[in-house]
């Protein structure tokens, strides 16, 4: 589970996130919706501490992350991160993109890492894949190797940041269906979109943000056909 509780985040003098506190339970869907600038991105980043936090606590199964005890390494082998950009190695074959974090990071020999790989990857239907490198695939693909990649993992939860935003149309549903499957298979996931449709279908909770504050949150019926604040009927008017 994913607890956040009065986080404050500054960019120097700007505040970006000005006291979110956020909850997504064991096996729970959270979609976060909101303009660009409200600070969405920066939530997710900080979840896993790849955006140091100014103030607030994040706990992630009942551990404090922003305690300067904690071992940030184990903190991010749990948490998956999916991006916008695939950020895959280009220089590696899938294969290869794969094994590497799980070899660096936990240690995992080749030949075990290689058959977590390859699990993962069948997964995601890219089983005759495995020796392409990613310039050969397509984005809709290249996204797929980087969900595989972030399982090989197995991480305890997935944050994913408009992971269908730099795709052509027609390859976003076949990202969307592999997310759906990890949801239906109860991974836990904070899924920062502006897919309604899959909001809607799959969210258990839609988050509104809008400059650095959680607006509201509620069921994905609720949020979307009975918005209780008038920022959040102006979003939803435009991306409707
Ligand atoms: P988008 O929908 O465009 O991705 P977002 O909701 O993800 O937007 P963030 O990327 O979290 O928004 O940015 C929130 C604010 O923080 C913006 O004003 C942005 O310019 C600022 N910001 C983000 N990262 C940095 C940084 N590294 N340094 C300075 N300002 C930053
Ligand atoms: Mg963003």
């Amino acid at each position: 589970a994913i607890d956040v509780q009065q986080l404050h985040k500054y960019f120097g003098d700007l505040e970006v996130l000005k006291g979110i506190d956020f909850h997504v339970g064991r096996g729970e869907v959270v979609c976060v919706i909101g303009p660009s600038g409200s600070g969405k991105s920066t939530l997710l980043r900080c979840v896993n501490r790849l955006e140091e936090p100014t103030d607030g606590r994040i706990v992630i199964n009942g551990t404090d992350i922003t305690d300067e005890h904690v071992d940030l390494n184990r903190v991010r082998t749990a948490i998956g991160m999916v991006f916008q950009q695939f950020n895959l190695f280009p220089h590696l074959d899938v294969l290869n993109n794969l094994t590497i974090a799980q070899r660096r990071a936990l240690k995992r020999k080749q030949g075990e890492a290689e058959e977590i790989a390859k699990r993962n990857l069948e997964r995601v239907g890219l089983s005759d894949k495995v020796h392409a490198y990613p310039g050969q695939l397509s984005g809709g693909q290249q996204q797929r190797v980087a969900i595989a990649r972030a399982l090989s993992m197995d991480p305890e939860m997935m944050l994913f940041d408009e992971p269908t935003s730099a795709l052509d149309p027609e390859l976003v549903g076949e990202v969307l269906q592999v997310m759906k499957d990890l949801a239906s298979e109860g991974m836990t996931m904070m899924v920062v979109t502006h897919e309604m449709g899959f909001a809607r279908e799959v969210a258990d909770r839609v988050v509104f943000m809008d400059g650095g504050v959680v607006v509201e949150e509620n069921s994905p019926e609720e949020l979307l056909e009975n918005p209780q604040h008038e920022r959040t009927k102006q979003f939803l008017s435009m991306v409707l």
